[in-house]
Order: structure tokens, then C-alpha cells, then sequence
């Protein structure tokens, strides 16, 4: 039984770190709860403090004579920062953790304040200076100075990132013209309006038919005081963000706030430079990149009412507004709006409770949503609207698929197929841009036959098994372990074998088919340094290159009108890897690596290689059906269980020692199949992750699937108590739920 509890008295944010020991006395025993908010007698004068109940033990290691008793349960009036920590109780519950760690993740620590924030570029000629220097770069060919000295013209100061990454201009073509007198680099110590226009701002779009719809029918649950959720389908260019901009609007008319949720900043910095463009000063953006003492500030700003709107990612939605209207969160699909620190909370699970405790909107919106949003949407949870029409122009290119096998039989052992190989050579004969897409997720290891294209599956779990040391196939999920056959199990082909084929092989084919041609590689390895990503892309922008040869980061952010040609290497690589999401992650990738070709005027292709053809991921993307993937996904996640048909925790458990990670291992499984035995919940292993070992720590896996989640809450209780009450010496537990990441 708990008769004690720690607490942290107040909210006073440098108290934080110091939880103090309370005493549960007999009438509230079984009532005071983590979490909770209690009234406790505090200091010499014993004046009653509020305090919130971080942990609860059974002991304490005080002298107990002089430990107080707590006084009462507060009511229930919520100020802002207890939101906060609300939220924060709201995260332990459902996605593990202790209180501290939730604590750190809502409360934004206080700090020393540094200053230097970003860098901006402030143009320091007239015009016609301007207009002079703009003649010389056009006689020497120098398209980069050209199009920074265009964008001098039209804004006094731009931010450096903006050129660097949008602009696709280089730091030296900076620092040359910078020489030249055209301009000075200036640090800025608060992120204010990056755009300052001569003349206006941006201008509000007369919205089409379809967007206002959603913008009147959202507006009418506001003003009826019946806020909802919604989803907004939409290709990319179909006019989303419009959409959202005029939905903050109205919301700040009321004398609203609103967060708006982006994936990450670099990816998103045109959408960033629009709403600045309309908002002006009282726009800020909550970046990871920010320091502590930063993002205190920020949320200090938000709380005084200094600004309504705040951009980010996840770490947004934590900046406390005193009367929030509306979350927006983009491109929801996105797998890095699921934290990979304990607490792995999702923000869109998050962003739905915030809304349920502020009565504000949560309007989600993507190209290709995901099986939970969708779902819901389907349900009748989300309401759900289509924007079907690119407004920009620029049509959905042709995309051909092409079947690998059949290349292996005309004696084509070439990773380019022959259709692929035509279209580059002809790409670089008409001088336009290529961008060459390989999956490297999951490559680690599935293993296919080169003949006929099958992928050697768990027979327990229907995920493909993964090759470990001394050729055993193993499942991920099941502990399911095989000899690796030597011929195919279908075909009997000898050519079975995991695919292997980097970034930097293809790079070099390149060079071997097209002698000469200008090659640019993105991957882990070339943008392992500071600034390197925005290099290459600006690099590629500025035509240095006439092909990019990259994984998935090339898919996502720039648009390059000159690339009329993309091509998927192997669409298979993601499709094999060991992960019930592997199927949604490969469409939403092919879509939008397909969607890279033709933004331009000049109409794009795409091309596909692939052994499996017929696979529902790739038949739909090929023809961007998304309504068709979903029906099928669906039907296979509700078939095997998987979310969003079912919820599903993974126990992660690391250790020095295998024997001892194994032993605790299973001690878990054991504690988890005696409770929820009952409730008939399977629980799965525990088998070694997909990738064992880490920096010298063994890594186990449990994963226990459930209809109800709150089943998994307690089942993930039971094992918290149960380590609590024998704890490991050197092992680490994590929780994660509805994990988007296979462990
Ligand atoms: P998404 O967010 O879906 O990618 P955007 O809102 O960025 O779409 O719109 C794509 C482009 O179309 C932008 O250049 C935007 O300025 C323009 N646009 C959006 N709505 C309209 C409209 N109603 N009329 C004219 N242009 C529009
Ligand atoms: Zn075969
Ligand atoms: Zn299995």
C-alpha cells in the first residue's frame, strides 16, 4: 500500500527538480493518485501550498515522525499551468515514462536567456546599385547571384536560412556579394517577421468553392461553441494551407490562440514564411534547435499574450496560450510526430486531448493520412474533407511500373531497367534533372527471389523475416527462427538473396552508363554535417548537378521545376522490411516521390522498378489512389490486429548483459500473460529486437496487442509495479504504444 507520496510544491519552475515527501494519512489512503494536485502544508509557517503527486511509494526515506501529512485533494479549478501538467499526467498514463520525464516534456525550463538566435541578410545598395550588379552576374552566367540579387530587390531583409534552403543559394555566393557591398549578414536575437516587404503583405487568396466549404463549416462549429475535429485530404498543392491560414484567422478574430503543428522546420520553412507574410509579429515559431532559456521564453511571450500563433513541431503544442482556439497539424502522417524519447507520446493523441481539455478545433491535414486519422474520419470522429485540385498547375506525372523479374529474364542484371535507362539518357540529352529515390529503411536484411519476386515471410506473423548472423531468418515478432533456404521456396530459383544496393553503388552505375554526367548523393552519410542537406539541395537546385541520387530525405520539402524524371530504385526495399507498417510507409513515399516529377511546366515521368508489381502499395501509389491503399491496409491491419484496428504495446528492454536483459525479459512476459491471461490478450515473446545490440546493450522486445487501450495502460501499470517492487541493477525498460517504429 502507498502511504507516501512525492510531491513538487507549486509550479514555481526552479522548485521543479526538488520533489519533497508527503505522508498519505489514513482517510485519503487509495485516493491520492500520481498526478494528482494536493494541498499540502509547506515551510516553517505550514501555509497550505498546492503541490502535484509525482510518484508514491511505501516508504519514504525521511525520518517519519517528521514527514506531514498531505491536507486534501484540490478541487478542480485549472489554471494554465496546471493544463500543463495535466497534459504531462496525461502522458505518463498512456504512454509511460516517470512524472518527471512528462514534467520535462509540458514545462519548458527556465534559463539564462541566450541571444543569438538566426541570421538574416539585410541588402545595403539602392536598386539601381542592385539592378547594375544584376546585368554583370547575367554576362557571366551566375544563376545563383542572380536569383539572391532578384530576391534583394523585392525584400530588404531575407533570413539566411531562407536562401540557403528555398532559395537554393549558397553560403559563399553569399559571402561573395557580400564583399561586393550588395549586403550584410546580421544576427537577430528573437525570431521576429523574416519577411519585411516593400510594398504589401501577402494577399488573402479568394478561396475556391471547396476550401471555403471547409472554412465555413469549421467557423459555424466554432461559433455554435461545438468545436470538432477534422481532417482535410488533399495533394500536396490542392490549397491546404490556404485553407489553415484562414482558419487562424478567424480564430484570432475571436480573441483566440492557435498552435499549428508542422513535421520540421527545415522541410516546412516556405509554409513558415506565409504565415509571417500574414501575421506579422504575432507569429512565433517553437523550434528543437531553440535552447531552454529560448523556448521559456517563448512560452512566457504565449502566456502574456504577446503573440497567437506559434509554429513547430511536437514540442509546440506544449506552449501554454491563455485561451487556445485551434490546433492545425500538417502533413499528420508523419512518423516524427512520434517522440522516440521516453515519453513516446504521439502529438496527434496528445494534440486530441488538449483539445478535449481546451474546447479548441483540431484540424489535421495530409496528402496521404494516416490508417488511425483516416480511420477515424470513417468513423465519423474526424469530419472529413477532400481538396482534390492542384491550384498551382503542374500535372501528376505518368508513372510506369516496371516489373524487375521480367528485366532478370532478358538477361538485364543491370539495377536500372531498360525503360529507366532510356529516360535518364534522354533526360540528360534534353538537359532537364533527374532524381533517382532509393528506400534504405529496411534494407537491413530481407531477403527475395530475384525470379519470381517472393519475399520469405513469417508463417505465424505475415511480415517478412529478417537475415541475422550465420544465415538464420528470424521474425520480429513472434521469435520465429529458420535455416535461410539456399533456393527460392516457391520457384526454386538459386537466385534468393537480400538486396543489396546503397546510395553510393547506384552513384557509381551512373557514372559506369553515363560517362561524365554530374552525380549529387543524399543520404546518412553525406549530410552527417551541419548545413551539408540544405548544400546538396541547393547544389542540385542551381543545376550543378543533373542528377540526385538520394533515400528518403530527396522525396520530401523543394520543389525543382527542371526535374521532369524520377525514378524509384527498388520499391520492394521498404516493403520487405519487418513492419506492419511497412506497406503505408512505402505508398506514402512512392506517392511523394512521384509527386517530385513535373512541378515545373514541362510534364514529368515517373518510374517504378519493382518485383512485386501487384503489390496493393504499389499499384496505388503508381496511380495516386489513396482511397483504394486504404480499403486494402485496412482490411489487412483489422485481419491481423494491428492498429489502427487494434492498439498495440511494444516493452522494449536494454541491458549490458544478454543473459540477465533475456532473464528480466521474460520475468515481464511472465507478469504481463498472468494478468491479462484472463482478458485472452496474446502477448508476443519476448524475442531479441531487430537489430540486437547497440552500443553494447542487448535489446529484448515484448509486444502485447489489445483492442481497448486502456487495457494496455494497465497491463503497462502492472509491469511498472512489478519492477518497482524487484528492481533490475542495470537494465532499462521502455514503453512504446502503437509504435510507428518496428523494435
Ligand atoms: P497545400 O498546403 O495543399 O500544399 P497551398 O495552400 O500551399 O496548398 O496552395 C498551393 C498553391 O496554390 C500556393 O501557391 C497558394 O498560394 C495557391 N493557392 C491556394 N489557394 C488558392 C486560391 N484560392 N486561389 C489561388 N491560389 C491559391
Ligand atoms: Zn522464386
Ligand atoms: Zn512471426
Amino acid at each position: 500500500m502507498y502511504r507516501y507520496a512525492d510531491i513538487i510544491i507549486d509550479i514555481a519552475l526552479s522548485s521543479l527538480d526538488r520533489p519533497f515527501s508527503y505522508h498519505i494519512p489514513d482517510n485519503l489512503c487509495g485516493k491520492v493518485e500520481t498526478g494528482m494536485r494536493v494541498i499540502v502544508p509547506f515551510g516553517q509557517g505550514n501555509t497550505r501550498k498546492k503541490g502535484y503527486v509525482i510518484a508514491l511509494k511505501e516508504t519514504t526515506d525521511y525520518d517519519p515522525s517528521k514527514v506531514k501529512d498531505i491536507l486534501e485533494i484540490a478541487g478542480d479549478a485549472v489554471t494554465m499551468e496546471e493544463q500543463q501538467v495535466e497534459l504531462a499526467a496525461f502522458i505518463k498514463k498512456n504512454f509511460g515514462g516517470t512524472m518527471n520525464q512528462a514534467l520535462k516534456v509540458v514545462l519548458p525550463a527556465k534559463a539564462q536567456v541566450k541571444k543569438l538566435l538566426f541570421r538574416e541578410v539585410e541588402r545595403t545598395m539602392n536598386r539601381d546599385e542592385l539592378i547594375s550588379l544584376k546585368g554583370e552576374a547575367l554576362r557571366k552566367h551566375q544563376n545563383a547571384k542572380l536569383k539572391l540579387l532578384d530576391a534583394l530587390l523585392e525584400q530588404e531583409t531575407i533570413p539566411y536560412e531562407w536562401i540557403t534552403g528555398k532559395l537554393g543559394v549558397s553560403g559563399p555566393t553569399i559571402t561573395s556579394l557580400q564583399k561586393a557591398g550588395a549586403l550584410k549578414i546580421n544576427s537577430v536575437t528573437k525570431y521576429r517577421n523574416p519577411v519585411h516587404l516593400d510594398e504589401e503583405n501577402e494577399e488573402k487568396k479568394h478561396l475556391s468553392p471547396a476550401q471555403q466549404l471547409i472554412v465555413n463549416e469549421v467557423e459555424k462549429d466554432i461559433e455554435s461553441e461545438n468545436p470538432g475535429k477534422y481532417l482535410i485530404h488533399g495533394i500536396t498543392g490542392s490549397g491546404k494551407t490556404e485553407v489553415y491560414m484562414a482558419l487562424v484567422e478567424k480564430v484570432i478574430a475571436r480573441g483566440q490562440q492557435a498552435i499549428f503543428l508542422i513535421p520540421e522546420i527545415a522541410l516546412t520553412y516556405q509554409t513558415l514564411v506565409r504565415f509571417f507574410r500574414r501575421f506579422g509579429n504575432r507569429v512565433s515559431v517553437m523550434n528543437s534547435t531553440l535552447s531552454p532559456g529560448e523556448k521559456y521564453d517563448q512560452c512566457m511571450r504565449a502566456a502574456k499574450g504577446e503573440i497567437d500563433i506559434v509554429i513547430g513541431p511536437r514540442s509546440a503544442l506544449f506552449v501554454p496560450f491563455p485561451n487556445l482556439g485551434m490546433i492545425v497539424m500538417d502533413e499528420e502522417h508523419e512518423t516524427s510526430y512520434k517522440s522516440e524519447q521516453t515519453p513516446k507520446y504521439h502529438a496527434r493523441v496528445v494534440a486530441e486531448e488538449l483539445a478535449r481539455m481546451t474546447g479548441a478545433a483540431l484540424v489535421l491535414g495530409s496528402a496521404t493520412p494516416s490508417l488511425e486519422a483516416y480511420s477515424k474520419a470513417e468513423s465519423g470522429e474526424y469530419k472529413l474533407f477532400e481538396l482534390t485540385e492542384r491550384l498551382t498547375g503542374g500535372t501528376l506525372p505518368n508513372v510506369s511500373v516496371v516489373d524487375l523479374r521480367e528485366e532478370l529474364k532478358s538477361g538485364n542484371r543491370s539495377i536500372f531497367s531498360r525503360r529507366l535507362k532510356s529516360l535518364i539518357k534522354d533526360r540528360i540529352e534534353k538537359n532537364e534533372q533527374v532524381m533517382l529515390f532509393l528506400n534504405r529503411r529496411g534494407y537491413s536484411g530481407f531477403i527475395s527471389c530475384r525470379a519470381c519476386g517472393e519475399v520469405i515471410k513469417c508463417p505465424h506473423c505475415d511480415v517478412s523475416l529478417s537475415e541475422h548472423y550465420g544465415g538464420k531468418l528470424m521474425c520480429h515478432y513472434c521469435g520465429y527462427e529458420t535455416k535461410k533456404p539456399e533456393t527460392c521456396p516457391k520457384c526454386g530459383s538459386k537466385y534468393i538473396a537480400g538486396f543489396k544496393a546503397g546510395t553510393e553503388q547506384i552513384e557509381q552505375m551512373l557514372l559506369k552508363e553515363f560517362p561524365g554526367v554530374k552525380t549529387l548523393r543524399m543520404d546518412a552519410d553525406t549530410t552527417k554535417t551541419k548545413d551539408s542537406y540544405e548544400k546538396i539541395l541547393s547544389a542540385f537546385s542551381n543545376e550543378e548537378a543533373q542528377i540526385l541520387v538520394g533515400t528518403q530525405m530527396i522525396v520530401k520539402g523543394h520543389d525543382f521545376p527542371k526535374v521532369t524524371l524520377v525514378g524509384v530504385i527498388a520499391a520492394d526495399i521498404s516493403l520487405g522490411s519487418s513492419d506492419y507498417r511497412a506497406a503505408e510507409r512505402t505508398f506514402q513515399l512512392l506517392t511523394q516521390a512521384v509527386g517530385r516529377a513535373g512541378r515545373g511546366t514541362i510534364a514529368g515521368e515517373a518510374v517504378i522498378q519493382t518485383y512485386q508489381p501487384d503489390n496493393y502499395a504499389i499499384r496505388f501509389s503508381a496511380c495516386q489512389d489513396y482511397k483504394g491503399f486504404y480499403e486494402e491496409e485496412r482490411t489487412y491491419r483489422k485481419m491481423l490486429g494491428y492498429p489502427p484496428a487494434a492498439h498495440m504495446m511494444a516493452v522494449q528492454i536494454l541491458g549490458p548483459d544478454r543473459d540477465a536483459a533475456l532473464s528480466l525479459s521474460e520475468r515481464l512476459a511472465e507478469a504481463a500473460k498472468a494478468d491479462v491471461a484472463a482478458k485472452l490478450v496474446p502477448v508476443l515473446g519476448p524475442t531479441p529486437a531487430a537489430i540486437g545490440k547497440i552500443k553494447d546493450l542487448y535489446r529484448f522486445v515484448i509486444y502485447i496487442k489489445a483492442e481497448r487501450y486502456d487495457i494496455l495502460v494497465q497491463v503497462k501499470d502492472i509491469l511498472e509495479q512489478n519492477l518497482l517492487a524487484s528492481p533490475p541493477s542495470r537494465e532499462y525498460i521502455m514503453f512504446d504504444f502503437d509504435p510507428v517504429n518496428m523494435i
